[in-house]
């Protein structure tokens, strides 16, 4: 093969190698998010819990606040009871007494059951904290060995910039443009192979008079439909 097609098949090979370690780059921020994910809703969910039993607990007080009002209520009614002069009056007291006592009884049930819920939703915030901090902890390790990633990866792409700053200079620079040209317009592939007599860029049958002149001289021959520079590999 001719040297400078040597020389253009390495440059091809070195930036599609570079085209894939850059997407791989590029992709790792996007993975730390997707990771995040996680992470975020159990701790979303941790957080919600909390508020909820912090609802809970607040409606405990309003009720605790409310059952103290009515237990005050109740023993002022019970003394007005030792006052009363008629029997209608003394009645509509003890009536009023039922009332208070129902309306505390009903309190008190509802703080029942309120502070069950209040162990129920402690149970699971346990629980929930637990999650949230394992998927941290998950997410923090996916950061570092991605971090990592990243790192080798710039190291990478600048050992491979390094060499095609190297094997540039050695290309003519008139095939260097042409190459360039090339690779714009074929979002980085300038050079198809040949392969069962067909360029493997477009999949045209090479006649075999260019396959004649590609495999038997030093010229640089492009494919007659897509313009590509042609090689075969030795
Ligand atoms: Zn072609």
């Amino acid at each position: 093969m001719n040297e400078q097609l040597k020389l253009l098949v390495n440059l091809q090979d070195l930036d599609l190698k570079m085209l894939d370690l850059e997407k791989l780059k590029n992709n790792i921020p996007k993975e730390i998010e997707q990771n995040r994910e996680n992470f975020k809703s159990a701790e979303d969910e941790f957080k919600n819990e909390e508020s909820e039993l912090k609802e809970i607990q607040k409606t405990i007080r309003l009720k605790e606040g409310t059952l103290n009002d009515e237990t005050e209520h109740l023993k002022k009614t019970q003394v007005k009871l030792n006052e009363v002069k008629t029997n209608k009056e003394y009645s509509a007291i003890l009536k009023e007494i039922d009332s208070i006592k129902e309306r505390k009884d009903q309190l008190e049930e509802g703080i029942i059951v309120l502070l069950d819920k209040v162990e129920i939703a402690k149970e699971k915030i346990e629980k929930s904290r637990g999650k949230a901090s394992q998927e941290k902890k998950i997410w923090e390790d996916v950061v570092k060995t991605k971090e990592n990633e990243l790192k080798s990866l710039e190291e990478e792409i600048k050992k491979n910039q390094l060499e095609r700053e190297d094997l540039v200079k050695k290309v003519d620079p008139k095939l260097l443009q042409r190459y360039q040209k090339l690779s714009k317009h074929h979002d980085k592939v300038a050079l198809a192979e040949v392969k069962n007599k067909s360029c493997q860029g477009c999949f045209i049958t090479i006649s075999p008079q260019n396959f004649n002149l590609l495999t038997s001289s030093e010229n640089i021959i492009s494919c007659p439909n897509c313009q590509r520079i042609l090689y075969v590999r030795e």
